[in-house]
């Protein structure tokens, strides 16, 4: 196949093919030993320093400051949606969750079965000050600072009294550029978007946030367990590990969380310029809300859309079909999303447009 195809999915995502060629190697004959990465142990020396090189690596890109702990763990971020209530609050704690999408709203949904959750609205986010903290007792306040179905970003986040940590779902933005952690008792990304395969989320706490789980928090959902077994308290996904790995090199590589936002912004503006001075694709999100990651837009009517998606799809322009509960269109611009794959977007885009404006 010699097709150049661009995979705009937002997750599973697009990889660096240079990843997947160690990765390919690795499946097979790993580091010369004949054996496969799939069937190395968690505990072998081998394994521990892909886990330390991992966590290295991350500390590096993200300048974390030494009071957090970074674990990798299963379950997605829909476990963490649990995890998060069930570890940082006492029974009958209060949480204020920022409700910014679909995301949020799953985070809520789950939440309300262990806190009282207040919703903050986006718009109100960026500015709580001190009177809404004194009217409000919440134990932490949770957001998504970037929505993947609707293509929204956070563009700031307040200043929080020292007593109450913010809680983040970067799922879809983590290590897409710099992120200030000290603002954030606690982090928290599934890792099949910008950070490698499905499989394998990211946390990272805060030291003193960790403190006994709620009665009946199952032993897996106890990050306790997790940071007193260094994220090997069961068998990890060693593979997805393996490729997060490769993956975080990669990024090093590519010069870090800076060169890489200023990449990302470079692809985001491309696409956004042109839908701006368009007058056939539509982008109804303010400036400063729009995300980097995640550009969506419609067209003039939905038979032109399903005509879209069925025609770049022929293109090589791959899973550009909207989220099912919103539909529309929906490129996803990860990190590795090479600048060419929107080059090719955008000039598909123009002429779809003029073969459908007469
Ligand atoms: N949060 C956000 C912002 C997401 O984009 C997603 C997945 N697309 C999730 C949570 C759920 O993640 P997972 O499928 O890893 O549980």
């Amino acid at each position: 196949m010699n097709k150049t195809i661009y995979n705009f999915s937002a997750g599973p995502a697009v990889l660096p093919q240079c990843v997947l060629g160690q990765a390919q190697e690795a499946l097979v004959d790993w580091q010369g030993s004949g054996m496969s990465i799939l069937s190395v142990s968690h505990r072998s020396d081998a394994f521990l320093e892909v886990v330390a090189k991992s966590k290295q690596d991350l500390t590096e890109l993200l300048q974390l400051p030494d009071n957090y702990h970074i674990l990798f763990l299963q379950g997605g971020a829909t476990a963490q949606f649990s995890m998060v209530p069930m570890n940082l609050l006492a029974e009958n704690q209060c949480a204020a969750y920022v409700n910014s999408g679909y995301w949020a709203q799953k985070a809520i949904s789950e939440a309300r079965r262990y806190a009282h959750v207040t919703e903050i609205d986006i718009a109100k986010f960026a500015t709580l000050d001190a009177d809404w903290f004194n009217d409000h007792s919440v134990d932490y306040i949770h957001c998504t600072p970037n929505e993947t179905i609707e293509g929204l970003t956070l563009p700031a986040y307040p200043d929080m009294p020292d007593n109450i940590p913010l809680v983040g779902d970067f799922s879809s933005i983590i290590l897409s550029e710099p992120i200030d952690v000290s603002k954030f008792g606690l982090i928290y990304a599934g890792a099949q978007k910008n950070l490698g395969p499905a499989g394998i989320t990211l946390v990272i706490v805060r030291d003193d946030l960790i403190k006994p789980a709620l009665a009946g928090t199952p032993a897996m959902y106890n990050y306790q367990n997790h940071i007193a077994k260094e994220s090997l308290y069961n068998t990890p996904p060693t593979f997805a590990w393996y490729v997060v790995g490769l993956m975080l090199s990669w990024l090093k590589q590519q010069g870090g969380t800076v060169k890489i936002q200023q990449h990302n912004h470079e692809k985001a503006k491309l696409l956004y310029d042109y839908l701006d001075a368009s007058s056939f694709y539509r982008n109804a999100i303010e400036p400063d809300y729009r995300s980097k990651m995640n550009v969506v837009f419609n067209l003039p009517s939905k038979a032109l859309e399903k005509e879209f998606i069925e025609q770049s799809a022929q293109a090589g322009l791959l899973n550009l079909a909207g989220h099912r509960s919103i539909d529309g269109i929906r490129a996803s611009l990860y990190n590795a999303m090479p600048i060419s794959g929107v080059q090719t977007l955008v000039a598909f885009m123009q002429q779809f447009e003029r073969n459908h404006v007469n």
